[in-house]
């Protein structure tokens, strides 16, 4: 796997959370389309997707975190892996290693880290020399394989991602479902409840739409689609007692 070098690691995403990307570029190649890529290309840091697809581990990662975060005055309470690419990408063990580096890191400076990924989750995440306070997740929007070729072609296959992840919760770990982007009915034809109860075991479950694509549909009726399925995913966060949000 290539390498490379960067002068920092540990950042405030636009978004509000701390967060680092400890490589650069993703193989899972998702195609809603990966915002990542699309701020890649535009910057020159991707020529194209074959390009993005081939990641290159930043070599010096835990060095810097371990600086930036000994250098830190203020208190960080949680680290987002990752945010431009994914932090347990399918058939890169060296990227996988990294992360568990990282994560031990955050833990050992008495930070909690946020983990998700369209990968497996390392059953070494149930580790004790991991904190019982990180959130270990994954994105989900589909059981059907159809559609992760279609759109998420490098990433795990659905029913590992969820094996992966019921073993951790087995194991005594904090488990997130994130269901982003929910595709419509225009994009594929699926019922929201098997996808619910392939996941009824976590602990926390994120939902939201798949917005600003003209795949997903007329406004009007998208709309409508994701209304209800935001009902349906509140009643049964409710009976689960997962502690839901839904972004609809
Ligand atoms: S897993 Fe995330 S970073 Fe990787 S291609 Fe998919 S959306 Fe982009």
């Amino acid at each position: 796997m290539e390498k490379v070098r960067r002068k920092s690691l540990l950042y405030r995403s636009g978004l509000g959370f701390w967060c680092v990307n400890h490589a650069q570029g993703c193989a899972h190649g998702c195609r809603y389309p990966c915002y990542a890529y699309m701020m890649a290309r535009r910057y020159g840091r991707a020529t194209d997707e074959a390009d993005w697809r081939r990641p290159r581990l930043v070599e010096n990662a835990v060095e810097l975190l371990e600086r930036e975060l000994a250098r830190r005055r203020d208190r960080i309470d949680v680290v987002h892996l990752c945010l431009t690419t994914d932090p347990f990408m399918a058939g890169y063990p060296e990227v996988t290693s990294l992360s568990l580096a990282i994560i031990e890191c955050l833990n050992a400076h008495g930070v909690r880290a946020s983990v998700l990924t369209k990968g497996v989750l390392p059953p070494e995440l149930a580790d004790t020399r991991f904190h019982r306070g990180n959130t270990l997740g994954i994105s989900l929007v589909s059981l059907e394989e159809g559609f992760r070729r279609r759109f998420e072609p490098g990433a795990a296959p659905y029913r590992e991602r969820i094996a992966a992840l019921e073993r951790l919760h087995a194991a005594g770990c904090r488990t997130l479902v994130h269901i982003e982007p929910y595709p419509t009915p225009d994009i594929v034809r699926q019922e929201i409840e098997p996808l619910l109860e392939a996941v009824a075991f976590v602990d926390e479950l994120y939902f939201g739409g798949w917005n600003y694509s003209p795949l997903a549909g007329a406004p009007v009726q998208r709309d409508r689609f994701y209304r209800e399925q935001a009902r349906t995913v509140r009643g049964f966060c409710q009976r689960h007692h997962i502690r839901g949000t839904v972004d609809s």
